[in-house]
């Protein structure tokens, strides 16, 4: 076998559009499999052979011959020598191709065919049991569909163009009776390879999908090197916050977490199908019925912790212990007479909530322009902090530039030992690669600074929160890829791209 794409799904999701753009575009042979079928029903038809006499059927069809070629580039299906390319659109041809399909004579002899094609070149084929039944061992598999609604609309639209008006109920309740049959017959059944890459085309343009497809398709074709981080995902905090989270759902009463639990939408939003609420506001805390709170791994702000206290809330405290010890020295360092320097990002509400633990304001910093700009009475004793997820080689030049300033310095470096080794390793590997790809929320700080880092050494560096953001036509190009993730990304997102480059 050459090298083979499979593409399947039920009637209507638009393979043959899709599949014929693909071919194109990476020249390779299309190979319409539901033609053969339709040929076999329009053979049936003109013999007179009732389709559901499964004995003449097979009978019928054991001594015919199949033939396909390509002219200008188009499909041709000859049946005994006759070309009946003219005739296998008509909905008639497809009601017969899906009852006459479900015979293992008519299966047997077709797939046999359609083996012999693939053998002879790089083929794009489609159908219903091409990555399940044809060719199992296709470099890839596509499983594409959309809802019937859907499918149906797309039908009555190609009619209408086409000056055939019809009536989109009919076309609806026709699709759904192919996809019983096809889904359901005992031989080759329409059903999902278990290594296919899945495509709901309901929302999408025929571009994206070719996209999509053309994309992976020369991915799978290049074969790239793949490294996965091994620090990538869930950090410890971020997995225990998460776990308290599902634990108490497992209670009764109302459940809240005070903001998102972590900067991630899929899980904040299977959280939000367990019954849990997202308090963002002061507001948000007076007018919820009272129940349980758990804070989350950044951690809050001693008025938060109080008013939700005050308020008659039960609360669970998920914050990270590296975050905890911020707290400790942000309260210690500013009961007395030095300043507290914290660098990071004063809108995240992990600065936030350290800032909320300070007795009195703290200088929250960014960047080395405003490290240069900082300016203490001589002799000040000024500790520095940092955002647990900051990036550490940043973190080291802000605090040159403070120390050469000749203040008494004390350097409490709280970037989180996980954030560091993930920085270090995501550092390395994008250095080596040819393209890096970086995933994780759009509100997560880590997973900036993860993309931040990866982009000095590697230009070809993609932020993604899903695999469905992934530029593949532009990936493609890459021998080798790496992959990280921020302490927030479950892993099966991770697992989602690492299976599918
Ligand atoms: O894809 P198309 O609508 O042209 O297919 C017509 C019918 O042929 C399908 O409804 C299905 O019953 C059958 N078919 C099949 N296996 C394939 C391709 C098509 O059973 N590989």
């Amino acid at each position: 076998m050459g090298y083979a794409v499979a593409v399947d799904g039920p009637a209507g999701a638009g393979k043959s559009t899709i599949a014929k753009l693909v071919a194109k575009n990476m020249d390779l042979t299309y190979i319409d499999t539901g033609a053969m079928y339709r040929g076999i029903g329009i053979f049936i038809r003109d013999a007179g052979v009732d389709p559901d006499d499964e004995e003449a059927v097979s009978k019928a069809v054991s001594g015919i011959t199949m033939d396909i070629r390509y002219q200008d580039g188009v499909q041709h299906v000859f049946v005994d020598g006759r070309d009946v390319t003219e005739r296998l659109r008509e909905e008639e041809t497809g009601r017969l191709a899906s009852r006459v399909s479900r015979y293992p004579a008519v299966r047997s002899r077709l797939v046999a065919l359609q083996r012999q094609m693939a053998e002879s070149g790089n083929v794009i084929m489609d159908g219903r049991d091409i990555g399940t039944v044809v060719l199992p061992g296709a470099q890839l598999k596509i499983y594409l569909t959309a809802s019937v609604q859907t499918r149906a609309r797309r039908r009555w639209k190609e009619l209408l163009e086409k000056g055939e008006p019809a009536d989109i109920a009919e076309i609806q309740a026709d699709i759904e009776k192919r996809d019983n049959q096809d889904m359901h017959r005992e031989v080759s059944p329409l059903k999902k390879a278990d290594d296919a890459v899945v495509l709901d085309t309901s929302d999408m343009t025929i571009e994206q999908v070719v996209n999509r497809i053309e994309g992976l398709a020369r991915i799978r074709r290049k074969n790239p090197k793949v490294v996965l981080a091994q620090t990538a995902g869930f950090c410890f905090g971020v997995q225990r916050a998460v776990k308290t989270v599902y634990d108490e759902t497992k209670g009764s009463g109302p459940l809240y977490t005070y903001g998102e639990i972590i900067h991630n939408e899929s899980v904040v939003d299977d959280l939000q199908k367990h019954g849990v609420t997202v308090l963002d506001t002061p507001d948000d805390v007076r007018k919820a019925e009272k129940g349980t709170v758990v804070i989350r791994s950044h951690g809050v702000s001693k008025d938060v912790y109080d008013d939700l206290q005050n308020a008659g809330f039960r609360i669970v405290d998920a914050t990270c212990p590296f975050v905890l010890k911020i707290h400790q020295i942000a309260r210690e360092v500013t009961s007395g007479d030095g300043e507290l320097v914290i660098v990071g990002d004063r809108t995240h509400p992990e600065v936030e909530g350290i800032c909320g633990w300070c007795r009195k304001p703290a200088t929250v910093i960014d960047t080395k322009e405003e490290a240069d700009s900082l300016i203490f009475p001589e002799n000040t004793d000024v500790t520095i902090v940092s955002q647990t997820t900051f990036n550490l080689q940043k973190f080291e030049e802000i605090v040159e530039i403070i120390r050469a300033k000749g203040y008494n310095t004390n350097v409490c470096n709280t970037i989180c030992s996980a954030t560091e080794e993930r920085q270090t390793e995501a550092r390395r590997i994008a250095a080596t690669v040819d393209a890096m790809i970086v995933i994780g929320g759009k509100k997560s700080s880590n997973t900036r600074k993860l993309y931040e880092i990866c982009k000095r050494e590697c230009p070809e560096t993609y932020l993604i929160q899903t695999f469905a953001d992934l530029n593949l036509i532009s990936l493609a190009k890459a021998d080798s890829i790496g992959i990280t993730a921020g302490a927030s990304t479950p892993n099966t997102i991770i697992e989602e791209v690492l299976h599918n480059v």
